[in-house]
């Protein structure tokens, strides 16, 4: 039997990895990149100086299902003394910023606790105030099924944490816009369920119990993760070091071949097997694991399903402009993981990750220095694209360098400047994804389709949750062949 896998992202990659781990029934496994690497988003580059810069994830974090699975996996692909972590009473935890009314405002979660009984802008109330009015206010008489992000939180603390804390904290992760992202897809917990079981979301959160019951293989690094309490982690040499690794121990492993600058041109599905098209070939699969972005899916499908191709369609995706950038002879008197913008401050700047404060092992080695990156675009990139008048590299370096001046107050030139244009990175996850995914996937099952959907566009972005997603997928998916 043959399994054919699309997209070398860690999606793709993983997929990989669990189907060999788990002994599939597949004697041939192919996985076909369209670019001349893998790794998909996760893009590190090394500077001869030492220095790493990430144009795509840069962090991990370790709680959550998502989270164990991810250390779990870096234990058994040997990845164990690359890792470096943060612990919760470092810096970068500790001080989160929000830049709003031109200067930085630092959350009051790095104030300690008696500072959430005082109003901490940019906010009119104490955290504690903010936690009276979530306990308090009333639950929807009819079932809520979805609704955004904005409009939950306003009505359950109010309007202004929504616009200051949840609009600039989810345009970090989602580069999206919260009046349109879905609660129900975006959050970790499903908030509708708790606010319904519980009358409140903290009262929720605090009693609900997550049931732990996923098998997890190697514990040696979440056991140190507890230990040490580390709140986010990377590797010594970068995030591409987590796909590098995967790509050694795939190919180590036998039975898999990996075919880069090879595209997927087309599927063509006849009764149980799937025609892969290539520009070189048709591949007869009994199976196929789609890991690439939903709309680069639904253009491979032919007409017998449109169905299928007009449901994938409907998931988007953001841009985004990534800039790194380094300060050499430069210590920011600034600690911290980073600050993020509100929609209502700039729309087109998303917020700047502080690097050296979280992984200074990843500063240059042979001199002193301060890296930062700035996110820009997302759910504005076209109003970005219309306020810089072209996408020239050296516009793009002027515009972020000139922000970056005024929003930390650096008064030398950098040293180093990097600028991605990341097209179509971040799916989006609109009010009613959940059920758009669940038309998804009632429509491969109705029409015996043999293909399975990993990747970003479904059910999670963060790297931990693609990795995962592909483990419980494929789980299934080999699980139920050898039922059968
Ligand atoms: C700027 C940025 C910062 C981020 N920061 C973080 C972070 O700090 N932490 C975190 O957890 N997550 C972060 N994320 C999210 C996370 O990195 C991504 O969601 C994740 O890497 C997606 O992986 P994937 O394999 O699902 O998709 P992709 O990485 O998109 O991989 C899909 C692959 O398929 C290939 N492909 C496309 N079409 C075809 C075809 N027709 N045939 C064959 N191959 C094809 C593509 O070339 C690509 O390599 C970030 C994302 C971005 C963009």
């Amino acid at each position: 039997m043959t399994a054919v896998i699309l997209g070398g992202g860690v999606s793709g990659l993983a997929s990989a990895y669990y189907l060999v781990r788990n002994s599939s029934p597949f004697q041939r496994i192919i996985l076909l990149e369209a670019s001349d690497r893998l790794g998909g988003w996760i893009q590190t580059s090394r500077l001869d100086n030492g220095a790493i810069f990430e144009h795509g994830p840069r962090s991990l974090r370790p709680a959550g299902k998502g989270g164990k699975n991810t250390l779990s996996l870096a234990t058994e692909l040997g990845l164990s003394n690359d890792i470096i972590a943060v612990t919760r009473n470092h810096p970068s935890t500790r001080n989160r910023y929000i830049y709003m009314n031109k200067k930085l405002n630092r959350l009051a979660m790095g104030g300690g606790f008696k500072n959430t009984f005082y109003k901490q802008p940019p906010f009119s109330q104490s955290v504690f105030s903010m936690v009276i009015n979530e306990l308090r206010a009333p639950v929807p008489v009819n079932d809520i099924e979805d609704e955004s992000i904005h409009s939950f939180f306003s009505r359950r603390i109010g309007q202004e944490v929504a616009d200051y804390l949840l609009d600039p904290v989810f345009r970090g992760i989602f580069a999206g816009d919260i009046s349109k992202l879905s609660v129900k897809s975006c959050l970790p917990m499903d908030v509708l369920k708790l606010e319904k079981d519980y009358k409140s979301l903290i009262k929720g959160a605090l009693r609900h119990k997550d049931k732990d019951d996923e098998e997890v293989y190697a514990m040696n690094d979440i056991m140190r993760a507890t230990k040490e309490r580390w709140s986010t982690w990377s590797f010594q040499k970068g995030m591409s070091q987590l796909s590098e690794r995967l790509e050694d121990v795939i190919i180590r492993r036998g039975n898999v071949e990996i075919r880069k600058s090879t595209p997927c041109r087309g599927l063509e599905f006849d009764g149980d097997k799937v025609k892969v098209i290539t520009d070189t070939e048709s591949i007869t699969a009994d199976h196929v694991v789609s890991s690439i972005f939903s709309q680069d899916l639904s253009k491979l499908l032919g007409s017998p399903q449109e169905e299928l191709s007009n449901l994938l369609n409907q998931i988007t995706a953001v841009s985004c402009i990534v800039v790194n950038v380094e300060y050499k002879d430069y210590v920011s008197q600034i600690e911290g993981f980073g600050h993020l913008l509100p929609s209502s401050e700039d729309p087109c700047v998303l917020g700047v990750i502080y690097d050296s404060s979280t992984f200074k092992q990843h500063d240059a080695a042979t001199y002193v220095s301060s890296r930062y990156t700035m996110m820009l675009g997302g759910a504005w990139y076209d109003e970005l694209v219309d306020r810089l008048g072209n996408l020239q590299e050296s516009t793009i370096q002027d515009y972020a360098c000139k922000v970056l001046s005024e929003q930390l107050d650096i008064k030398i030139e950098p040293s180093a400047v990097v600028v991605t244009i990341q097209k179509n990175c971040i799916p989006q996850y609109f009010v009613g994804h959940s059920k758009l995914v669940e038309s998804i996937d009632k429509c491969v099952a109705d029409n015996g389709l043999p293909l399975s959907l990993v990747g970003s566009s479904y059910k999670g972005v963060s790297v931990n949750d693609c990795i995962n997603n592909a483990k419980l997928t494929l789980k299934q998916f080999v699980h139920g062949i050898k039922k059968v």
